[in-house]
């Protein structure tokens, strides 16, 4: 017998899949606690990413969630998952995407024609796809206007209810009026939901952090330059939102409440208030200058680049002149952010474009010079760091979550391996197997 003792009404309890709404008080319970299932991984290879080396003949040995050991004894009794040929690799991180967004809602806002119900089943959907194409943790970096439904999402997915990916979600996105995230070219003289939070005093940042943390935000998202339409077509400046004591503001209350502050910025003053001001990741950055790179290395702050969305097989714009400088400036960053020193973090905006092929962003950091272990570190073990989360995820390691993905072939020798997916284990279940893709618990192999 085991006994749990609960304070928080957020703390679910796993296996036991009981529920328990606490007041402020600690109450205890009492459940029957249920041996550990032991299965044991094998595989021709596994890709080491924090020794930066490919292991021969790996044996994980996996207690229900969690890895037990790696190349330790094989319990008696235990099942055996033999992957053959195949090379093991961490659960991957994507730390930028939007679950509720579909690519076509780039064009028609889906807040004026899709219900929040509607977003929500289709982020079902998404969420499966992304978890099959080997990402088993994912920052949701806003909702885009489907409220709290990237909360439901998370909590559906971390009570088995839908498969889905590890999610850590920011809810709604602080903007202002006119900057990004509103609805433009519309008739004032009728109301309509904006896709961000329109946030144009300090009072009213603060007010809306406590609102995200009350109904569920992991992660608090600032929008600190504007979006495309608002950068100068000759010089590429973008708009600035945000001022150096705006952003001290947001991050000061979001720590309060233990969240940290993500900054969607492009580059100028506005990514250097943020980085100033204290923001754990900036978003893009696809025109960070080299102060502003220095600054990061000094204040440890993350870049998700997001190559993916940007180029133009995303299909968000017909490529033009304009399209192409921005993709050209993105390269630049990239390379001077490689040299600099930055952290760069693997995180694609997926949902900009479709669910599921998050894995072309590996393709494009190696393309701009990144070597194929440096990328897929930037989503396991990098990634791992600037979720706070290098103790569960990023690595197949004793004492770590249990999400394993194998591929077809070796990725340091040529990184499309990457995106051969043949077996996804997230937490002890597996969802994909070679020879069949979709849900399958371990206990069918007993
Ligand atoms: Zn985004």
């Amino acid at each position: 017998m085991k006994k749990l003792m609960i304070a928080d009404c957020k703390l679910p309890i796993g296996r036991f899949g009981l529920v328990v709404l606490a007041g402020a008080a600690a109450i205890s319970i009492t459940v029957a606690a249920q041996p550990a299932r032991t299965v044991v991984v094998r595989a021709a290879r596994m890709l080491d990413p924090v020794a930066g080396r490919i292991v021969a003949n790996p044996v994980v040995v996996i207690s229900g969630d969690r890895i037990e050991s790696v190349g330790g004894p094989v319990p008696p009794n235990a099942t055996t998952i033999d992957l053959g040929d195949l090379t093991l690799v961490p659960g991957l991180v994507d730390a930028h995407t939007h679950n509720l967004l579909e690519p076509e809602d780039e064009v028609t806002p889906p807040v004026l024609t899709k219900s929040q119900a509607y977003r929500a089943i289709e982020g079902v959907s998404a969420v499966k796809k992304n978890l099959e194409a080997g990402f088993t943790t994912m920052r949701d970096l806003d909702s885009e206007g489907a409220g709290f439904a990237d909360v439901a999402l998370r909590d559906a997915i971390n009570k088995g209810v839908v498969p889905g990916p590890r999610l850590l979600v920011a809810t709604y996105a602080l903007t202002i009026t006119g900057g990004h995230m509103n609805l433009t070219g519309m008739n004032p003289d009728i109301s309509l939901p904006d896709p961000a939070t329109l946030t144009d005093s300090r009072d009213a940042m603060i007010a809306e952090i406590r609102r995200e943390v009350k109904y569920g935000a992991d992660w608090i998202k600032l929008y600190a330059t504007g979006t495309l339409r608002h950068v100068n077509r000759e010089t590429l400046e973008p708009l600035p939102q945000v001022s150096l004591d705006d952003v001290k503001v947001v991050v000061a209350e979001a720590a309060r409440w233990r969240r940290d502050v993500a900054a969607h910025a492009y580059g100028g003053i506005g990514a250097r208030n943020a980085v100033e001001g204290g923001v754990r990741s900036i978003e893009h950055g696809w025109i960070l200058d080299d102060d502003t790179l220095r600054l990061m290395v000094q204040k440890g702050t993350f870049w998700c680049p997001t190559l993916s969305v940007f180029r133009p097989e995303a299909g968000l714009d017909k490529p033009d002149e304009f399209s192409r400088r921005v993709v050209e400036s993105h390269k630049r960053t990239f390379q001077a952010a490689m040299k600099t020193g930055v952290k760069i973090v693997f995180g694609t905006d997926v949902g900009g474009f479709p669910h599921g092929t998050n894995n072309r962003e590996f393709t494009y950091m190696v393309e701009y010079g990144m070597s194929p272990l440096e990328a897929i570190r930037a989503s396991t073990t990098r990634a791992a760091e600037l979720l706070r989360m290098e103790k569960q995820i990023g690595a197949i390691a004793p004492g770590h979550y249990a999400d394993i993905i194998a591929v077809q072939g070796d990725p340091l020798q040529n990184i499309e391996a990457i995106k051969q997916v043949r077996f996804v284990m997230k937490g002890g279940e597996v969802y994909v197997r070679p020879g069949g893709a979709g849900r399958l618990s371990t206990s069918q192999h007993d």
